[in-house]
């Protein structure tokens, strides 16, 4: 099996005299096929841990790899051990680590990049060009019970931090990654597609860093319920201010009415339309895209409405993390004029309708987001320790690692928000 960060071959004394029991882990063995079972337990190296592993976060991106069988287009070819959102503890050091000790509680950066490529030398090293990432094809994940890799991708968490919400510290991260991305910045508005983990996970950061208005959407009124319910460690209200229940959007003309939902282009403001008055009223054939986007429109102007922005025309940030076609063209939609619309989310297909001319019209931003950069970890955990970020609200499930496959199927049903392995218990 394929190891996470390797120089050494042979295991350590420091290690060997621990005798440590079978390294029990969470195998992926095909498409939708787990197994729990021992794997070889990773090599301390000289630079690294030893992390007796505690807690791990599944997510979407980990259950995407289990019923697709693999991420980012690339398969799984050879057994792999699953997981990337772990914490845990540190019970061997390698011989030139000064940064650690035994006992430490340490979170696990799950990203190795490799230093060498155009990117990495370039300083994004989140888009190595030969990324090693646990769980995904070629690197070995962290959902076992003992993992290793460098001490500086172990940041230390504080005592008073709980070891199930250390698990979420990789998410928050990316929540961090998604504000830098975004370009969140004190006393804007915030409109956040999809309220799963990391739509929350985004609004309690815009929350964090005093956002003006926050407002999120979903399509399952279970999530709805549950985001009006994500209440602010700082303000002990709700951290969004409007959660609203999204239904698919209309792409075909109603028979009984020939004009587009009864929604006429020029109906609606500049920050929630086109941009432009004047563009859409050219003859044009009608696509069912163009049709999506009248309704999104007026689905938008509505929300604008309702949180009290229509002279704004719109929300300075829009976060889609929903993946959906229609969520792109409601949030390109709510955007207003100059505002930033960032790509968070994965769909199931590569290319969507998009409102490409409202774009250009705005002038909006639209961005891309991948893993985290250099200072998120810190930044999360920072976040956690002072408490301006509460993620013990977001765990609704915990199980233990010999009912991974369960985990797994938990987050599959979507009823739950962040389901958590523990990593010991079994
Ligand atoms: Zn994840
Ligand atoms: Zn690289």
């Amino acid at each position: 099996m394929s190891q996470f960060h390797f120089l050494n071959k042979v295991q350590p004394p420091q290690v060997t005299s621990l005798n440590l029991p079978p390294n029990t882990s969470c195998v992926l063995l095909k498409k939708q096929t787990i197994s729990v079972e021992p794997t070889p337990l990773p090599i301390l190296q000289p630079d690294g841990v030893l992390v007796k592993v505690i807690a791990t976060g599944i997510c979407g991106s980990d259950l995407h790899n289990y019923l697709a069988g693999g991420v980012g287009g690339r398969p799984v070819t050879e057994p792999i051990v699953m997981g990337h959102e772990s914490s845990g503890e540190v019970i061997a050091v390698g011989d030139l680590v000064t940064t650690h000790k035994v006992g430490d509680r340490v979170a696990v950066e799950p990203g190795l990049p490799c230093r060498r490529c155009a990117n990495c030398k370039n300083g994004r090293s989140n888009i190595c060009m030969d990324m090693r990432y646990c769980g995904a094809p070629g690197s070995v994940g962290s959902l076992m019970r003992y993992f290793a890799l460098p001490a500086d991708m172990a940041p230390h968490i504080p005592e008073h931090i709980s070891w199930e919400e250390s698990g979420s510290i990789q998410p928050l991260a990316i929540g961090v990654q998604i504000g830098k991305r975004v370009d969140l910045r004190a006393h804007q508005t915030v409109a956040i597609f999809g309220c799963g983990p990391i739509g929350l996970i985004t609004a309690a950061v815009a929350h964090a860093y005093s956002a003006r208005k926050i407002i999120a959407v979903d399509n399952n009124p279970k999530r709805v319920e549950f985001a009006k319910k994500y209440i602010s460690p700082i303000t002990g209200k709700p951290i969004i201010d409007h959660v609203f229940l999204n239904t698919d959007l209309p792409s075909s003309i109603p028979q009984s009415n020939g004009h587009m939902n009864g929604v006429s282009p020029t109906d609606v403001g500049a920050g929630v339309g086109d941009g432009e008055a004047g563009v859409v009223e050219e003859e044009h054939h009608v696509t069912p895209g163009d049709i999506k986007w009248e309704a999104a429109k007026e689905r938008a102007a509505k929300w604008i409405a309702e949180a009290g922005l229509t002279a704004e025309e719109g929300f300075d940030r829009v976060i889609e993390a929903s993946g959906a076609e229609d969520c792109g063209l409601l949030g390109v939609a709510i955007a207003k004029q100059g505002a930033t619309y960032l790509a968070v989310g994965l769909g199931h297909i590569q290319t969507n309708v998009f409102p490409t001319l409202a774009v250009t019209n705005k002038e909006i931003d639209v961005r891309g987001v991948t893993r985290y950069t250099a200072s998120c970890f810190p930044s999360a955990i920072d976040l956690l320790s002072r408490g301006v970020v509460d993620l013990k609200q977001l765990i609704t499930k915990t199980f233990p690692l010999s009912q991974s496959k369960e985990a797994f199927e938990a987050v599959r049903a979507g009823n739950d928000i962040k389901v958590i392995v523990k990593n010991q218990e079994m």
